[in-house]
């Protein structure tokens, strides 16, 4: 969208041309002369702002025109929504909020520090979830120990040809019992653990990955950033991401 901005000929108000429609902000003779003359003809003008889904940009027009944006002379540059616009040497200000309003202006924010959030979030939920698997396996084996220490056990009734002593016999259940018991023990605190650990985690990434729109703030969901990036859009509040 191409905002042409100037001094209307008559009235002296300030005119603003959206795609060719002209609107006139601001009372008669309200703008000094040293802003330039919006001329319809030629679509002259003493500046203009480029509203895309990078944010707004604006432009001075003309070498000999003078226009301060945060009081500093300017010829091209980004601004916000919240800019001083000033045009000539008289330093009209511009009243951006009211132009902006009138033209439905809807704010776009950058998303470009999510993608860290994200992969961050990524890789800690990987590396939790191996730690998990890793620990499922080593249950599997203790599990596998535990029942071979029971058998060491019930061979000598099964072949009785096999001597035994009493005293390991008994060494060996207690062993067997007690390896079971803390077996069970360690692998319930280990599944503790983990549920704990991916909460925290989650719990941490629901705060950093929000939407960056100051009236909105909320979460966006465990979405990859990829698709956050491609939808260009707040799912809660409906406001713009920048490319
Ligand atoms: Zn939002």
């Amino acid at each position: 969208m191409e905002l042409l901005i100037g001094r209307e000929q008559q009235g002296n108000q300030l005119m603003v041309v959206v795609d060719g429609k002209p609107y006139r902000i601001d009372v008669n003779n309200s703008v000094p002369d040293s802003v330039s003359r919006f001329n319809p003809s030629n679509g002259a003008a003493h500046c203009r702002i480029i509203i895309s889904t990078n944010g707004i940009r604006l432009e001075n027009l003309n070498e000999m025109n003078s226009t301060y944006v945060n009081g500093e002379s300017v010829e091209s540059c980004r601004i916000s929504p919240t800019s001083v616009v000033e045009l000539g040497k008289d330093q009209y200000r511009v009243n951006l909020s009211k132009i902006l309003k009138l033209i439905g202006y809807q704010p776009s924010y950058s998303i470009k520090h999510l993608r860290r959030v994200w992969d961050r979030y990524d890789k800690a939920l990987l590396r939790l979830q191996l730690e998990d698997k890793k620990k499922q396996n080593q249950q599997k084996l203790q599990g596998i120990l535990s029942q071979v220490s029971m058998l060491c056990v019930i061979i000598p009734s099964v072949m009785p040809n096999i001597p035994i002593p009493a005293w390991l016999r008994a060494v060996l259940v207690t062993g067997a019992l007690g390896m079971g018991i803390y077996f069970y023990i360690k692998g319930n605190k280990e599944d503790d653990s983990f549920i704990v650990k991916k909460r925290e985690l989650d719990e941490q990434f629901k705060e950093d990955y929000i939407c960056p729109n100051p009236k909105c703030k909320k979460f966006l969901g465990f979405t990859p950033y990829d698709t956050i990036k491609t939808r260009k859009k707040c799912g809660m509040c409906n406001c713009n991401f920048q490319n």
